[in-house]
């Protein structure tokens, strides 16, 4: 539905598109966040260099894994490296905060606004700095939830004590054996609860965010939203882009903020309504 030929208008100047950006949060009636990696590389949340080195240097020197996505899915030998190198990914990723404050100057903004945020990020950093989780939806899961791995349920577990203690107790890159989490009701080994195939649990809490997510759309629509796009790409664009493009479209009074390093474009249909800023997240968020 929409032309194949971009419009760029990150070439109008920067400070002119951060004025109109200013100008539709103040006001807007209503903000949806649509948050993508990128949101989290700008806070830095970083998958190489030198976290990577930091945390994996010997599974770098074993196996030659060059980045921590990457070595997500290398098919270790045993279950005790699996869960040696995935309580590492999760601890660094879930449990400690991220090196900067974008989430938070986030959050200073639209605090007082009626906001909405759907993610693809599972590294939980908008609850961490005090989003309202009745206002989240995170659709591709948690890096703080467990679900088996068959699945033999719609259930979700809390894995910080069990991940606190892989982490503690790994030796040589491996976890004691008695750590390996499963399933109470099965047996069989746990995974973690993300989105890579159709075995991706749903649980009670992703439907019911799934469910206010519909609902602050259908009740706004029409309303002077902003649909504020940060660092979102195009591995998962029908989560998040295309659905704000469609929306855009379809409510005259809506605009469609996009911000993206390298990457901040809106199709033709909308462009009069757009504000495209190519640029690092984190300090654009400081000047607004
Ligand atoms: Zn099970």
């Amino acid at each position: 539905m929409f032309s194949r030929i971009w419009t760029k208008p990150s070439t109008k100047s920067c400070s002119e598109q951060l004025e109109r950006l200013k100008a539709a949060l103040q006001d807007c009636d209503a903000v949806v966040i649509g948050a993508g990696s990128g949101l989290s590389a700008a806070a830095g949340f970083t998958y190489a260099g030198e976290r990577f080195e930091q945390h994996f240097s010997d599974f770098a020197q074993k196996y030659g894994i060059r980045d921590m996505y990457s070595g997500g899915f290398y098919p270790f030998p045993t279950q005790e490296e699996f869960w040696a190198y995935w309580s590492r990914y999760i601890y660094i990723n879930r449990y400690q905060n991220a090196p900067k404050p974008v989430y938070d100057d986030l959050l200073k903004l639209v605090a007082d606004k009626d906001y909405f945020v759907i993610t693809t990020n599972v590294d939980h950093c908008f609850q961490k700095a005090g989003f309202d989780k009745k206002r989240l939806f995170y659709t591709q899961g948690d890096y703080g939830l467990f679900q088996c791995s068959e699945p033999c349920c719609q259930e979700t577990f809390d894995n910080e004590a069990v991940i606190r203690l892989m982490m503690e107790r790994q030796e040589n890159m491996k976890i004691p054996t008695e750590l390996l989490p499963v399933c109470p009701h099965c047996g069989k080994p746990l995974t973690m609860n993300l989105r890579s195939d159709d075995r991706f649990v749903e649980d009670e809490g992703w439907h019911r965010a799934a469910e206010q997510y519909e609902n602050f759309l259908r009740v706004r629509a029409g309303q002077k939203t902003l649909f504020l796009e940060l660092g979102v790409g195009y591995n998962t664009p029908v989560i998040i882009k295309y659905p704000f493009w469609q929306m855009t479209v379809r409510n005259p009074k809506a605009i469609y903020a996009c911000i993206n390093l390298g990457d901040a474009y809106a199709p033709d249909d909308i462009a009069a309504r757009s504000i495209c800023i190519d640029g690092d997240i984190g300090e654009i968020l400081t000047q607004l």
